[in-house]
């Protein structure tokens, strides 16, 4: 993700990233910043709003892509809220695989390759990653499904 972005949500949820990616790397991961690409942003700005709106002691540790989907981490909550935080990311987790990874519009979550979640537009700029030869192993994967 765009480190400008990133900021952005450091300064706007104080709460959730005491230290913003200046956290100490033995208990958080958020000095490498959210590993995952731009057009999941809504979708982290959203889940952050809400889970500070619970107002419990809740930090976030990790924010990444994980088999296609977002995954978040946050440090072990002692609180009867804790079940609505958890509630709130796996919503998020799961809405992460319809929203594409890169520019935020409608996706579905492609599995060849790795999984990732992307539209259309994207799939096809991420397959011409792939050399020729890459991308008939692909398509032959797919068609013996
Ligand atoms: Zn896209």
């Amino acid at each position: 993700m765009k480190r400008e972005i990133e900021d952005k949500i450091f300064k706007q949820f104080k709460n959730l990233f005491p230290k913003g990616r200046n956290a100490n790397p033995k208990k958080s991961a958020m000095n490498y910043g959210f590993c995952c690409d731009d057009g999941w942003v809504s979708l982290i700005w959203e889940l952050c709003a809400k889970l500070e709106n619970l107002k419990v002691p809740i930090t976030i540790v990790q924010i990444k892509q994980k088999f296609g989907m977002i995954r978040c981490y946050v440090n072990p909550i002692e609180s009867p809220i804790a079940k609505q935080a958890f509630k709130l990311i796996n919503e998020t987790e799961l809405k992460s695989s319809k929203i594409c990874e890169k520019c935020g519009n409608h996706g579905k979550l492609h599995q060849e390759g790795y999984m990732k979640t992307l539209c259309d537009k994207c799939y096809k700029l991420h397959l011409q990653r792939f050399t020729p030869r890459q991308r008939k192993l692909i398509k032959n994967y797919l068609t013996k499904k």
